[in-house]
């Protein structure tokens, strides 16, 4: 940064001896911008219009200098004045100082030692109250850029690690816990790719507002940088106070942002480490945290305290990613397909796709193991596709070569959801692979719908427009509001086995159970049980008048060879819902 030059005004009729000053002037100090003026009436002229830090008045005699000096004085008191004479006697200096020079000089000393002479004009100037506040300005603002960041003017990653090192420092002088945070935002890139910078430097300066107005004075707010904040909890009194001020920044963050007319929510995901539980210093204290933010994200959100295991998981998932990122690139992706069974009628009424993945050494991947890392890391865009894909390309071969035909489901999962290309994937991959699209069904959770509502409403509708059916997965498990259902254009309602596996045992599951049942009908949508692995459940969802069932009790998750033996109508089902009445 620049600082600002003094501005010099340099009065002097003398061709000569100006033009010497003035030379010394620039030459010497590189921080002087000087101006001249010939003769005094003019220089005053010249200050009533612009600002000067100084006048340096070379005067041809005593009685120009003392006339000079008094003028410059009554009319600008503020502008330091040196006075450069021929000669000068200490009587002189005295009486043009009581005139309101603030130095006089000769032009003698000026010529031999210009340097040190210079240097006093200088050290007078700076008394001058602008120059010493812009200078003070200049500094701070120096030392503010290089502490904050300058988007959110919040403190910045290198400030962060110096207040945690002096909060380090003093709480081992005095002991008391200390707590940092990670903080990263879920969804951020999404609204940045999609409403633009502009709109993504608005959330953050909100974030961080937000994150400031959650914490005590004494706490400190950074921005480590892109979507990553770090925070210091100073003295916090336990772990419980850290969750509390953890749920605080959640709620605070959840709260929905009307930024330049968009109504957005982001959502955050938060690690926590304790000092000096999970260590002493900055370098560990910011690597737990993060480490445990990780954690958080694959759990979908919310905060995690960080644990010494999973230091351990987070390498392996490292090692995780890299395959992955491998895996998609060499298609060791394998579709198996699980069929859903019409109660009444005992037939297959769908087949869900459940991606597993062949890895060449740990065998087959079930996945809860990387679907959440394929979101994490963006790769599910990809693998999403690949699974529509082969699943819509499955079922057009299955139809092309005689068997019974039956719809497809593929599970979407909500980053997949939230990307905004869903429906153009889905359209291009209908066309390519020629299945028609009242043969697939997309499946959905509620929290993918529910975290950006409008959005979702949106893109369902564009999906049922290309002729798609829409199932809710998992349903009741999500945070829901059931206002949606009447609001989205969804056809079924997959009730999810944790409730199913609960019919026999908890009289709760079954309520909840047949409350689900009856509402879907209500609604008009088709009733889906999950997880159906007993005889028993299976009389139990009869009642009720579930539509439709899938399970282990009927089939497993199966590879493409015996699913299609299973529609040539060469293979039964394991258990027909049907012989359950025998
Ligand atoms: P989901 O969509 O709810 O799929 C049903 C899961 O329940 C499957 O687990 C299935 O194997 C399992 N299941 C079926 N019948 C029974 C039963 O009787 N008892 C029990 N205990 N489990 C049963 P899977 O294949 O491990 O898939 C787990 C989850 O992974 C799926 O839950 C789905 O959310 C996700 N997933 C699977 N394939 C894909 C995919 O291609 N894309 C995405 N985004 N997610 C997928
Ligand atoms: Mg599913
Ligand atoms: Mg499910």
């Amino acid at each position: 940064m620049t600082l600002p030059r003094a501005r010099l005004l340099l009065v002097s009729a003398s061709a000569e001896g100006g033009s010497h000053l003035h030379a010394s002037l620039l030459s010497r100090m590189s921080r002087f911008e000087v101006t001249r003026a010939q003769v005094p009436a003019e220089a005053v002229r010249l200050l009533a219009e612009h600002a000067y830090d100084g006048i340096v008045f070379e005067a041809d005699d005593l009685a120009a200098a003392r006339a000079g000096a008094k003028t410059f004085h009554h009319d600008f008191p503020d502008v330091p004045l040196v006075v450069v004479l021929a000669e000068c006697t200490p009587e002189v200096e005295t009486e043009l100082k009581r005139e309101g020079a603030r130095d006089v000089l000769t032009r003698i000393c000026l010529a031999c030692d210009s340097d040190s002479v210079l240097q006093r004009v200088l050290g007078h100037l700076v008394e001058n109250t602008r120059l010493v506040r812009e200078l003070e300005r200049a500094r701070q603002l120096g030392l503010h850029l290089a502490h904050h960041d300058t988007l959110t003017g919040l403190p910045n990653r290198q400030f962060f690690r110096t207040r945690l090192r002096e909060a380090l420092a003093r709480a081992r002088r005095h002991p008391r816990p200390l707590a940092v945070f990670f903080i990263d935002l879920d969804r951020f890139k999404k609204i940045n790719d999609t409403l633009g910078h502009n709109i993504g430097d608005l959330l953050l300066i909100e974030v961080g507002r937000r994150i400031r107005k959650c914490l005590r004075e004494t706490d400190m707010v950074a921005r480590r940088g892109g979507d990553e904040f770090t925070v210091i909890l100073d003295g916090v009194a336990n772990g419980k106070a850290a969750a509390m001020a953890a749920r605080k920044i959640m709620e605070a963050l959840s709260a929905p942002m009307v930024l330049d007319g968009n109504n957005l929510r982001v959502g955050a995901s938060i690690g926590i480490s304790l000092a000096p539980t999970d260590g002493h210093d900055v370098e560990t204290l910011v690597k737990c945290a993060d480490i445990a933010m990780y954690r958080a994200k694959a759990r979908g959100g919310g905060f995690e305290f960080f644990l010494p295991e999973m230091g351990q998981r987070t390498v392996q998932w490292i090692d995780l990613e890299n395959d992955l990122r491998q895996a998609i690139a060499r298609k060791e992706f394998v579709l198996h397909y699980q069929p859903i069974v019409h109660v009444e009628r005992g037939n297959v009424s769908c087949l869900e796709a459940l991606v597993r993945w062949q890895h060449p050494e740990r065998g087959l991947i079930f996945p809860d193991e990387f679907i959440g890392m394929a979101e994490e890391t963006g790769l599910i865009t990809e693998l999403g596709e690949q699974v529509l894909f082969e699943a819509c390309r499955q079922n057009k071969a299955w139809q092309n070569t005689g068997c019974s035909i039956v719809p497809i489901a593929v599970n979407f999962s909500a980053k997949q959801f939230q990307m905004g290309k869903s429906v153009d994937m889905v359209r291009s991959v209908l066309a390519d692979t020629g299945l028609s699209p009242e043969f697939l069904d997309v499946e959905l959770t509620e929290s993918a719908i529910m975290s950006d509502p409008s959005f979702a409403t949106e893109t369902l509708r564009r999906m049922r427009d290309l002729g798609l059916r829409i199932a809710i997965d998992d349903f009741g498990t999500g945070h829901s509001s059931l206002a949606y259902l009447k609001r989205f254009p969804i056809t079924k309602l997959k009730i999810d086995k944790a409730f199913v596996g609960g019919l026999m045992r908890d009289p709760k599951d079954a309520a909840i159970t047949r409350a689900i049942i009856s509402m879907a009908h209500n609604l008009q949508l088709t009733a889906v049980a999950e997880g159906v692995e007993t005889k028993e459940q299976l009389e139990f969802l009869r009642h009720p008048g579930c539509d439709e069932v899938q399970g282990y009790l009927l089939s497993r998750p199966q590879p493409p060879e015996p699913i299609e033996r299973l529609l040539r109508g060469e293979s039964p089902l394991t258990a027909a819902p049907m012989a359950a009445n025998n």
